[in-house]
């Protein structure tokens, strides 16, 4: 995985773009996702169980939740949550 100078894995743009779009996101902790961001977005099962439970104890857990819905996110798992391409129209309904 890519790392960073300071050895902090790069997540993926969109997830980093939606992160910095969360006002709360405290600048000094590192979030669960911020240490293996690619579980995040695994396609395997166990991983995906994984990251949601990592984002229980999550401090900004609410409003990362909040910022996925309001971007439309189509994959990955946000806030615990975890989101498809059926997700947006699932909302809408
Ligand atoms: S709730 Fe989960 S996906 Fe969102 S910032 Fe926290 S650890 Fe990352």
């Amino acid at each position: 995985m890519e790392t960073t100078d300071h050895a902090r894995p790069v997540l993926p743009p969109r997830r980093l773009a939606l992160l910095h779009a969360i006002r709360s996101l405290p600048r000094d902790r590192c979030l669960p996702c911020w240490v293996d961001p690619e579980l995040w977005f695994s396609t395997d099962p166990f991983d995906k169980l994984e990251a949601m439970k990592d984002c229980r104890v999550c401090p900004v857990r609410s409003e990362c939740l909040a910022a996925a819905f309001e971007a439309g996110e189509t994959s990955g798992i946000w806030g615990g949550q975890e989101f498809t391409a059926h997700t947006p129209e699932r909302l809408a309904s």
